[in-house]
């Protein structure tokens, strides 16, 4: 390599290294911690860990049309992580000002979840098994934090991340009694690593699931997989934002290696 392209490099990394420092100061002055040490990162799964969303998405329209309900595909990317009971309750209040029972509403969540099987399988997002070997490699913990509870998914996850995840580092809806935008499932996902706000990093796709780790005080990194402008996901509160899981994995190591303190 020439001294001019090692330089040119050498001005890359400095770059990028300095944009991660002054994020992570940024975040730290937020929430007053005192240091980043990150231990473990947490996952959300559907547009982060599968690019599952476009499924999603023609599920969500098409079962609530034949409810004559209205929704989107765009409004199934906005209301993404949020637990499906909950998701067509505030609808139907929204389009026909009723409050519908939890049993009717699951009742409506079941034929969401009947053509989402119908639908070829999502592959899993490019770049993200790199990114969890990475994350093994520096010793740290990975967790999963879902607001899906369809069991058929939660059991393909740990085949698809054999070796990477584990079955007891799984935080879906039935470990929590609030769903994403509340802090609760991220919060039980840190109780599962065993670390604080500080030690842990999220990574999310959807505004929603943004919201829920900011409210957990941990540094949040989002990688828009779907159709949404970058902005809402910022302003949530994400700390960065990434267009792919491969762009997020290249600087993985030289966001876990700038550790800096405000002592
Ligand atoms: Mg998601």
């Amino acid at each position: 390599m020439s001294n001019w392209k090692k330089m040119c490099n050498f001005a890359a990394d400095f770059k990028i290294n300095t944009m991660y420092t002054k994020e992570i100061d940024n975040y730290l002055r937020k929430f007053g911690f005192r240091e980043f040490k990150p231990k473990a990162v947490l996952f959300d799964m559907d547009g982060v860990l599968y690019n599952s969303m476009p499924n999603h998405a023609y599920s969500w329209h098409n079962s609530m049309a034949s409810f004559g309900i209205e929704m989107s595909e765009a409004d199934a990317y906005a209301y993404e992580g949020m637990r499906g009971v909950e998701t067509i309750k505030k609808i139907v209040k929204e389009q026909r000002g009723i409050e519908i029972s939890d049993e009717e509403s699951q009742r409506m969540y079941d034929e969401k979840s009947r053509i989402f099987a119908t639908r070829p399988q999502a592959e899993i997002m490019e770049g993200v098994i790199d990114l969890q070997g990475k994350i093994k490699s520096y010793g740290m913990k990975i967790v999963v934090v879902t607001g899906s509870g369809q069991h058929s998914l939660l059991e393909k996850l740990t085949h698809d991340f054999s070796g990477l995840i584990e079955p007891g580092m799984i935080v879906s809806s039935f470990d929590v009694t609030r769903g994403k935008p509340h802090p609760m499932p991220y919060l039980k996902g840190m109780e599962k690593a065993g670390v604080e706000p500080w030690e842990a990093i999220v990574v999310e796709n959807a505004p929603l699931g943004v919201r829920a780790a900011v409210a957990a005080r941990i540094f949040t990194v989002a990688v828009n997989s779907g159709p949404l402008p970058d902005e809402i996901l910022s302003d949530e509160g994400a700390n960065l934002v990434f267009d792919r899981m491969t762009d997020f994995d290249k600087v993985f190591p030289a966001l876990v290696e700038s550790h800096i303190s405000t002592i």
